[in-house]
């Protein structure tokens, strides 16, 4: 697999590290606008990463501080499979990846910037992806910035949930 580059993370890791947990943090916090949390469920919540490393990579994170994969209880690990599921068909509608990378990141070792709280990644990649971004990262992070990209996620969903299935169209369109 070709590796993504992503410069502009290098904010990320050459600013000062956060001193509590920032996802714990998040999880009290209302302002999930702010906090770009894209949608909560039971036992887990799920983030646009501020950092990312394609358009749209999303984090999905337990409720509780945990590290470890065998420190999640079924119902979290169901929970949190459900919601993963959610954001890829999310991301599938509005931005029609080509395909995924859904993984996880076990100590700082192995790449975790908090790794003290674990939290699934699902980066949506598109064919190509490798090869261009290094000539355009400026242009496609300028494209979609993530308050836009947050918009594109969140609203769609709320219509949708909101919206009286079917009826009024199936009328207008001489159904008798
Ligand atoms: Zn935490």
């Amino acid at each position: 697999m070709n590796k993504l580059w992503a410069p502009w993370r290098i904010k990320y890791i050459t600013q000062p590290q956060e001193k509590g947990c920032l996802f714990c943090r998040v999880i009290k916090e209302t302002n999930d606008k702010n906090n770009l949390i894209v949608t909560r469920s039971q036992h887990c919540f799920a983030m646009l990463n501020a950092f990312p490393y394609n358009n749209g990579h999303i984090m999905i994170i337990p409720d509780r501080h945990v590290a470890d994969l065998g420190d999640l209880s079924d119902r979290e690990m169901l929970d949190i499979h459900h919601t993963l599921i959610k954001v890829k068909t999310l991301l599938t509608k509005n931005l029609a990846p080509q395909g995924f990378n859904v993984g996880i990141n076990l100590g700082k070792t192995a790449g975790a910037g908090i790794d003290k709280h674990i939290h699934v990644h699902i980066v949506p990649r598109w064919d190509g992806d490798t090869n261009f971004m290094p000539v355009t990262a400026n242009v496609k992070i300028i494209s979609q910035s993530l308050g836009e990209l947050y918009k594109k996620l969140t609203v769609k969903e709320k219509t949708r949930k909101n919206e009286p299935f079917n009826t009024p169209r199936l009328k207008n369109r001489g159904v008798r």
